[in-house]
């Protein structure tokens, strides 16, 4: 058995798809190394989310809140596809950069599903071989994105707290 950097694909329906990445870049940096979060579609008036909370206070992790918020809701297409564009252009920086062990693209698949992202854009990107682990997250990830992959997970909706009238809550969601 070998060892070799992953292109990791969190998707499905069900809750965890971030938070999975969370906790790969949550071990990353207890083993001393430095990771970066890219957020397509989240923006940073939506929530103080704790991520962004823990950026702020530890210099291993970096973190970009590039999104308009939900996009999806947003008529405004080409300000959408400016917008992903701007935050694709962060991912290769922050990937190629040197820095860290670990990227999260958190939300790339919506933007790609939704049409901001040109997939073939991102499958040209991996194909260069790179020295880090790409978390990409999202609902509705590319089969092309998903063959490239060495780790694919698809969360399963089986209740959510959402359905029952639940909103998100501080620590669990955001
Ligand atoms: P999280 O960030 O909590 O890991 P996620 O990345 O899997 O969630 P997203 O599609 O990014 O899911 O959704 C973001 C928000 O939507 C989160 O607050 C999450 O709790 C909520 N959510 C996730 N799955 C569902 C679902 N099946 N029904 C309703 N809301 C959901
Ligand atoms: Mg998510």
């Amino acid at each position: 058995m070998k060892t070799k950097k992953l292109i990791i694909v969190h998707t499905g329906e069900g809750k965890g798809k971030t938070t999975a990445a969370l906790g790969m870049v949550m071990r990353t940096l207890a083993h001393g190394w430095h990771a970066a979060i890219v957020q397509f579609i989240k923006s940073a008036e939506d929530y103080k989310y704790g991520e962004a909370k823990l950026a702020e206070q530890m210099e291993q992790l970096d973190i970009f809140t590039m999104g308009d918020g939900f996009t999806w809701n947003n008529p405004d297409k080409e300000k959408n596809i400016r917008t992903a564009l701007e935050t694709w252009e962060k991912c290769k920086e922050v990937t190629l950069s040197g820095k860290y062990r670990l990227v999260v693209w958190d939300e790339i698949n919506y933007a790609i599903h939704y049409g901001f992202l040109d997939e073939q854009l991102v499958l040209d990107f991996l194909q260069q071989s790179l020295d880090l682990h790409i978390v990409m997250t999202g609902r509705y990830a590319k089969p092309s994105i998903m063959e490239i992959a060495d780790l694919v997970t698809e969360m399963t909706n089986v209740k959510h707290p959402y359905q029952a009238g639940i909103k998100a809550q501080k620590g669990v969601d955001w």
